[in-house]
């Protein structure tokens, strides 16, 4: 054994794990270990009573034959999935200290493949934001430059894999917020065709976008945790789609020849740092190399899914979020007069500036009079946009262009400006719109030396295909296989 624990994928902990090189014990103190040395701020919550128990069960089980595919393998989820064993805050004043009775679906699903939680990883409030700078407890660091974003809102993922105190982490994304991080601490993570893994016991935030996936550092990592994450979940989720789980690993390494890519020229714009666009296209050269060809296509309406997504999103998260009013969860006010200063004074202090605005402007769109002038408008190009990307896949098999216009910013850059923060989406967002699955895969490295990661776009249910192309990318480059320095 040469390499650290801290230094092996997914794939080779699983591997180790079933060969008895080490034990789940062992793994689980690493890990913790680590975790609670962590300098990122990316931990929320730690119970080692609750992981060591769960990698002792896993011992077990590995003891008595009935291992499952990722048994004793360490994973943190971010805190917008409940868990029983950790607290679950969503990054919120409002939830602080709150317990959830159950798992959410894809907790419950990956412990049943084996994998152990490390704890709880830190995220934008209510996952709203594209910089981590949103939590009631802290902004995170970027382990490739302390002073910057790790990206948003699933940061605390992004940036513990980064820093190797995990070697992988749930993530979920509405408007790109498994794509952007993974895309600044220059990881991998994917986004599913929305409905494909269940969104039962996932903090709502804008229902007909959130979507939960797999970051970790390599394609073939996000295919093993994406493996046990999908399926139908109808008793709890009803609108997870009835499509059978899937082994993304089986076409991991099919050949790309043949394989067109859509370069849309909205991506590519005046908008695009240049730095970026360097890293994006060495790396669509590199897939060139392995037999794809690039193929210009148009998504006309990219620049329209910033207005149609910063009106969908808060409407739906006005009305989500109307559940915290002080009776039911979280945060409830100590001085009141009646049961409306008790709401309002609950409401006030439980949640932060960033979620107070997204209501604000969710229920203005949504209130009478405005409705058919802001909401249903968006609803409408919302479709427009979903269709330019079937005349898009009719040209070609995968899309590809960048995760972010830039890389990480530094850290309170865009404090005064939230509008900065939203127009830094524009290229996740279009996906999200539709619906449709969405990576990002290390590409290069850009200005401060800072990691560049490229997005791939596939057609509804096309995961495998995303994480194919990804795979064989990384068989062929090494940018996810480098870190940070002194880590
Ligand atoms: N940055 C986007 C927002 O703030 C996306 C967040 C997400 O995907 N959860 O809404």
């Amino acid at each position: 054994m040469t390499t650290v624990l801290h230094d092996m994928t997914v794939a080779e902990l699983a591997a180790g794990l079933k060969a008895k090189t080490f034990s789940a014990t062992e793994v689980a103190q690493h890990f913790v270990a680590r975790a609670q040395a962590d300098t990122t701020g990316s931990f929320l919550a730690l119970n080692p009573e609750a992981t060591l128990a769960q990698a002792q069960a896993s011992d077990e089980r590995i003891a008595a034959g009935k291992a499952g595919a990722l048994e004793g393998v360490p994973l943190g989820h971010k805190d917008i999935f409940v868990t029983q064993d950790f607290p679950t805050t969503a990054g919120s004043k409002m939830l602080e200290g709150y317990r959830s009775p159950f798992d959410a679906t894809l907790v419950r699903r990956l412990a049943e493949a084996g994998m152990v939680t490390v704890g709880k990883l830190n995220c934008d409030e209510f996952a709203m934001g594209s910089g981590n700078e949103n939590s009631a407890y802290g902004s995170v660091k970027n382990p490739w430059d302390t002073s910057r974003v790790p990206g948003g809102s699933s940061g605390g993922s992004a940036a513990a894999i980064a820093a190797r105190v995990v070697p992988a982490a749930t993530g979920t994304d509405t408007g790109g917020s498994i794509r952007q991080p993974a895309s600044f601490c220059g990881i991998t993570g994917i986004k599913p065709t929305y409905g494909r893994a269940s969104r039962y016991g996932m903090i709502a935030y804008a229902s007909s976008l959130d979507q939960g996936g797999p970051m970790a550092r390599t394609a073939e990592d996000c295919a093993l945790l994406l493996s046990a994450m999908c399926g139908p979940d109808p008793d709890r989720d009803s609108t997870s789609l009835d499509v059978p789980a899937e082994d993304f690993t089986a076409s991991l390494n099919a050949d790309l020849k043949g394989l067109r890519i859509g370069i849309p020229k909205e991506f590519f714009g005046e908008g695009l740092a240049a730095d970026v666009r360097a890293a994006v296209d060495a790396a669509l050269a590199e897939l060139t190399q392995l037999g794809a060809t690039l193929v210009p296509i148009s998504l006309p309406r990219t620049e329209l899914s910033i207005p149609v997504y910063y009106i969908i999103a808060p409407a739906e998260a006005s009305s989500n979020l109307s559940r915290f009013d002080g009776v039911k969860f979280g945060h409830r006010a100590k001085d009141y007069t009646d049961l409306e200063s008790m709401y309002k004074k609950s409401r006030a202090e439980g949640f932060g500036s960033e979620v107070k605005r997204r209501i604000m402007t969710g229920t203005y769109v949504l209130s009478h009079g405005y409705y058919d002038a802001y909401y249903l408008q968006a609803q409408k190009i919302r479709r427009m946009i979903a269709d330019d990307f079937q005349n898009a896949f009719k040209q070609c098999d995968v899309i590809a262009g960048p995760v972010a216009p830039k890389v990480a910013w530094k850290l309170g850059e865009n404090a005064n400006d939230p509008v900065a923060d939203y127009l830094a989406d524009i290229f996740t967002l279009p996906a999200s719109l539709a619906g449709l699955p969405g990576m990002s895969v290390p590409a290069g490295f850009g200005a401060h030396g800072m990691p560049v990661g490229m997005q791939l776009i596939g057609n509804y249910f096309k995961e495998a295909q995303l994480l194919n192309v990804a795979h064989r990318l990384q068989q062929a480059t090494d940018f996810h296989l480098r870190k940070p320095e002194g880590i």
